[in-house]
């Protein structure tokens, strides 16, 4: 589970989810291929990472970056104390997901009818349905894997425009009570803002206490780091981020995907609140993603600028 306690007091936490493998993969033109996804995954564990979504099980057809996802996530799960975790459409992925052998179900449930008709060709409501159908699958399977939602636009959404924040939170109920262990929030289109994410999250959080879930953010216009800080004050430890912000949209040169990985964990280690993570190795991680797609454009401040003098030792007294 991706619970984390402790989010004030001397010595804080937060979970870094990393999200690049689906998320970031899923988004670009060329196929990384199974062997170097493996590699890479690898890379990201050896940083102190311990959850990763390796990828999405949804029709190769519509996905054919995704299509390898079992054959990940087999060697995804031979890394030690990794939480293997994959995105599912439907109970149909669901039940390959588990077949393959995940840790945990990721299920996107919009909270934009129109996006969600688009994405998935059902309302909200009846996504609902698909997350209780699937919550019984896993007890069926394995009750230790976990299902966690995720409520897309919950922010905003590029076909709808505004969400209403009621709407949101109603759903993120439904879905608990549909059986989600964990309920997050996901700024999909990059809509968020600061002041945003503390009134959803701090709603979040006063309906579903310890379920309330992870903030999925993107930075598409320069504010995932803020809005992962305006959550964080909210008392949000789960944070989904993407190595080299891998993503975005292919039609959209410069945008950039989720927050980027090594800042996030640059933010939290500079503030005294742990990650887990070793940045330099998280750095090197970049590597082995460069080599497995060789002319896709690496994002990150930190990376680009390097750790100021004497971080590493600072982060050790602290
Ligand atoms: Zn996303």
């Amino acid at each position: 589970m991706s619970q984390v306690s402790v989010a004030s007091g001397e010595n804080p936490e937060v979970h870094i989810s990393e999200v690049g493998p689906r998320d970031g993969l899923q988004s670009t033109q060329r196929i990384m291929a199974t062997a170097d996804k493996l590699r890479w995954i690898g890379a990201l564990h050896a940083t102190g990472l311990r959850e990763i979504e390796v990828g999405s099980f949804v029709p190769p057809r519509l996905l054919p970056q995704m299509a390898d996802a079992a054959e990940v996530v087999a060697g995804a799960r031979l890394l030690p104390g990794l939480t293997v975790m994959a995105l599912v459409p439907n109970q149909k992925g669901a039940g390959a997901a588990l077949a393959a052998g995940v840790h945990k179900l990721t299920l996107p449930v919009s909270a934009s009818e129109a996006h969600s008709m688009a994405n998935v060709r059902r309302t909200p409501l009846q996504m609902v349905d698909e997350v209780r159908a699937v919550v019984a699958l896993r007890d069926a399977h394995d009750p230790a894997v976990g299902v966690e939602v995720g409520i897309s636009t919950a922010f905003g959404c590029t076909l709808q425009g505004p969400v209403d924040e009621d709407d949101v939170i109603r759903l993120a109920v439904r879905c608990a009570e549909a059986g989600a262990q964990e309920v997050g929030l996901s700024d999909t289109t990059g809509y968020a803002n600061p002041a945003q994410v503390r009134r959803l999250f701090r709603r979040l959080r006063a309906e579903l206490g310890e379920r309330a879930g992870a903030a999925h953010m993107h930075n598409t216009r320069g504010l995932g780091l803020a809005n992962c800080l305006a959550a964080f004050e909210e008392g949000v430890t789960t944070f989904d981020a993407s190595q080299a912000g891998l993503g975005g949209c292919p039609y959209a040169p410069g945008a950039s995907g989720n927050v980027v990985t090594e800042d996030l964990v640059f933010m939290f280690e500079a503030m005294g609140v742990r990650t887990g993570v070793d940045l330099s190795l998280l750095m090197q991680a970049r590597e082995a993603l460069a080599r497995g797609l060789p002319e896709e454009p690496l994002y990150g401040m930190t990376p680009e600028a390097g750790l100021p003098k004497g971080f590493a030792a600072e982060v050790a007294r602290a």
